[in-house]
């Protein structure tokens, strides 16, 4: 696959470093509240990228960590009354229920920040013993960006104008670090008052790690000092990945990530969403809303990661329409086969463009169109052509992490004695012969097919 990559700004062929098994780390939620589908942008491309390797026989380990602490989660499990834990689990949770619904594979690894509290000190008392940290008068200590040349290498810090009133010698200890200056940055924040119970006992008296330090730890406890790609949304490229560069190749030695990749951001009428704003939308929204985590994941790919996408309801009508036209022109090749199996390719037939697309930078709307196009090809075969068309279909559907299910559901084709059963129950029902009408619910359970009634009729569907 070639791809983008954001330090040298050139497209890279990429292929694993061992030789086996491509591994990534991706910058996880901070699980302060329910994750808005601006970030799901950067976890369901994220998905699209290790599928795609997947479909294409190369191995993945996939780590993503949980930010389970820091000075958003400390402020509002405070405000709820609750243990920094039971206030971040309960919104992991939640993340990884949203995740599930948007067909997002769980990463292979999900370190969390708290858990990695004594790997994160090592790492600052190896910077401070080679000379890239030092303390400061209350106990925090600071990464000393002036100790290592490269700092900045990767938002190409030399071509930016910043904002230079903080100068070198000065520090940001806030999580919420400015975008557009530079300034030594926390590695371990002193405890304050508004930390309560939070924090941790350490060589320079009580604290907790500062943000940027949790990605670099857990990078070296699970992928080494070398590792094949890095990524996020782009508002992390600086300060957040920079940093983690600068921590990473001072402590540990070796080439950090090989490859950078960016998602560029989901906007609201042109503006980034987030949750500070408050012009975010999260699933739950757009579920009241009558659509589907289908439909959102449909739009979240219909643009090329690279550019901005701007969201509006309308492009999840025309997401809700697009996976219907979808499905009925699936349901047609399916139909094409007859008797014939289909049976599982390595082939992509019709959808071999589409598949090119994917690969070809991850061009997902390229994609999407090009199953459009392989549909009105593959719809036109039968018997083995089509059975061999519908299985490359299935191939690139799963590369994308499209489902399919209402309509293939609707045109499963019913056999003729599991509808005679169902409508003896319906009749039995109508009766209110109960005892009957569950033997024989039983029955189809058991042949396959779970049934749901309705005010006029039910409903079968295949198990
Ligand atoms: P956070 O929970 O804020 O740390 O963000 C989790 C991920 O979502 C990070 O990779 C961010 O870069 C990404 N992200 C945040 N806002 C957006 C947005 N509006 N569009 C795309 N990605 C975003
Ligand atoms: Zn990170």
């Amino acid at each position: 696959m070639l791809l983008q990559d954001t330090l040298t700004r050139s497209q890279k062929q990429l292929s694993p470093i061992d030789g086996k098994t491509f591994r990534f780390y991706c910058c996880g939620p901070t699980v302060y509240g329910p994750a808005h589908i601006g970030n799901f942008r950067t976890f369901v491309m994220q998905d699209v990228f290790r599928r795609a390797l997947e479909t294409g026989g190369t191995r993945t380990l996939h780590v993503r960590n949980l930010t389970d602490v820091d000075d958003k989660t400390i402020r509002d499990s405070q405000a709820a009354g609750k243990s920094l834990k039971a206030f971040t689990d309960q919104w992991r949770d939640k993340f990884h229920r949203d995740c599930e619904a948007l067909a997002c594979l769980p990463p292979h690894i999900e370190p969390s920040a708290v858990e990695h509290i004594p790997q994160q000190i090592a790492m600052i008392e190896t910077l401070i013993e080679k000379g890239n940290a030092y303390t400061s008068e209350d106990g925090s200590v600071y990464f000393k960006i002036s100790s290592f040349p490269g700092y900045g290498k990767l938002s190409h810090l030399d071509e930016r104008e910043l904002d230079l009133g903080k100068t070198q010698n000065e520090r940001a200890n806030s999580d919420e670090y400015e975008k557009d200056s530079i300034s030594d940055f926390v590695l371990w924040k002193a405890r304050r008052d508004e930390d309560g119970e939070n924090f941790w006992e350490s060589p320079w008296g009580q604290g907790r790690p500062g943000w940027h330090l949790e990605c670099s730890a857990m990078i070296a406890e699970y992928l080494g000092d070398t590792f094949d790609m890095h990524s996020g949304g782009v508002d992390l490229v600086f300060p957040h990945h920079d940093n983690e560069i600068a921590q990473s190749q001072c402590a540990c030695g070796g080439d950090f990530a090989a490859h950078w990749f960016h998602i560029a951001h989901l906007l609201v009428d042109g503006g980034k969403m987030s949750k500070s704003i408050g012009n975010m939308y999260t699933l739950a929204d757009l579920k009241e809303k009558g659509f589907t985590p289908m439909e959102v994941r449909y739009v979240l790919i219909g643009a090329h990661y690279r550019k901005p996408l701007n969201f509006t309801l309308d492009s999840l009508s025309g997401a809700k329409e697009a996976l219907a036209k979808l499905a009925k022109a699936a349901a047609k090749l399916a139909d094409n086969i007859g008797s014939e199996m289909s049976l599982p390719s390595a082939d992509f037939g019709p959808f071999q463009a589409a598949w090119d697309s994917l690969n070809d930078d991850l061009n997902t709307p390229g994609a999407l169109g090009g199953i459009f196009t392989g549909l009105r090809e593959a719809t036109k075969l039968s018997g083995k052509d089509a059975a061999a068309a519908l299985a490359g279909l299935n191939r690139i559907l799963k590369a994308l992490g499209i489902t399919l299910p209402e309509i293939l559901e609707d045109t499963a084709e019913i056999p003729a004695d599991i509808e005679k059963i169902a409508e003896t129950r319906w009749a039995a029902r109508s009766g209110k012969d109960w005892a009957t009408s569950d033997k024989l619910r039983d029955e189809l359970q058991e042949l396959g097919w779970s049934v749901k009634d309705g005010k006029d009729g039910y409903k079968l569907t295949k198990i």
